[in-house]
C-alpha cells in the first residue's frame, strides 16, 4: 500500500470538498495533526474512521486504499488487489504477535521465578514473602491470559478433518487442551473434535 500516494489523494479530495485539515479533523473528532500525518504519507487512517472519512471525501474505501479514483471497470480488480494486500499485512502482524506471545510468557515466568527466589533466599518477614508470591503469580497469570488472547485472535485454527480455518472464541481457546499452540477443539463447520493447528492464513487448501 502506497501511503504517500494515498496521502496526496486524501489532500486532493479534501480540497475538492472545500475542507481544511482542521475542518476534516473536527468532523472526524480527531486532531488536525493526524490528518496532516495521513496527507504526508506518515500514517494511515484508522480502520474505525475509514468509512466516515470516505463519506466526507466522497470516495469509497477502495479508492482510499488505492489512492485514486477508480472507474467501475477496474473496480473488481482493484478491490481484489487491496484485499490481498490487507491480508498480507494482517498475516505479517499476526506473525509478529505470535512471536511476542512467547516473550510475554517468558517474561511472566521470569518474574515469578525471580520473586520465588527472593522469597526463598532472603530473610524477609513472612507477610512480605506472601505478598511477593502473590504478586509473582498475578504477573504470571496476567501474562498467560494476555498470551492466550493473542493466540485466539492472531491467525486461524485449522480443522484436521475438513480443513476449515476459523477464529475460535476466547472461552473455547481457554478451555481447550493444548500441546504448544495445537489445541483440541470442536470444528464449527463439521462439528468433529480434533487437534487443530495454528495457521497464519485463512486460505483453505
Ligand atoms: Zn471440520
Amino acid at each position: 500500500m502506497n501511503t504517500v500516494k494515498i496521502g496526496k489523494f486524501i489532500a486532493i479530495q479534501r480540497k475538492a470538498q472545500n475542507l481544511t485539515q482542521t475542518d476534516l479533523a473536527e468532523k472526524l473528532n480527531i486532531t488536525d495533526r493526524a490528518v496532516s500525518k495521513w496527507e504526508r504519507g506518515i500514517s494511515m487512517p484508522d480502520s474505525s474512521i475509514m468509512l466516515e472519512l470516505c463519506k466526507l471525501l466522497d470516495i469509497n474505501v477502495n479508492e482510499l486504499l488505492t489512492g485514486e479514483k477508480i472507474n467501475m471497470e477496474n473496480y473488481n480488480e482493484n478491490a481484489e488487489k487491496n484485499l490481498v494486500e490487507l491480508k498480507k499485512q494482517k498475516e505479517a502482524s499476526d506473525k509478529r504477535l505470535l512471536q511476542a506471545e512467547i516473550w510475554i510468557v517468558v517474561f511472566g515466568m521470569l518474574c515469578l521465578f525471580a520473586l520465588i527466589a527472593v522469597a526463598a533466599f532472603t530473610n524477609l518477614p513472612d507477610w512480605a514473602k506472601v505478598v511477593m508470591l502473590v504478586a509473582g503469580t498475578i504477573v504470571f497469570l496476567s501474562a498467560c491470559m494476555f498470551a492466550l488472547k493473542i493466540e485466539q485472535v492472531a491467525g486461524y485454527y485449522e480443522c484436521k478433518y475438513c480443513h476449515h480455518r476459523y477464529v475460535p472464541t476466547y472461552k473455547q481457546v481457554n478451555l481447550a487442551m493444548h500441546m504448544g499452540r495445537t489445541r483440541y477443539m470442536k470444528c464449527p463447520k463439521c462439528g468433529k473434535k480434533s487437534w487443530h493447528k495454528k495457521v497464519l492464513s485463512d486460505s483453505e487448501e
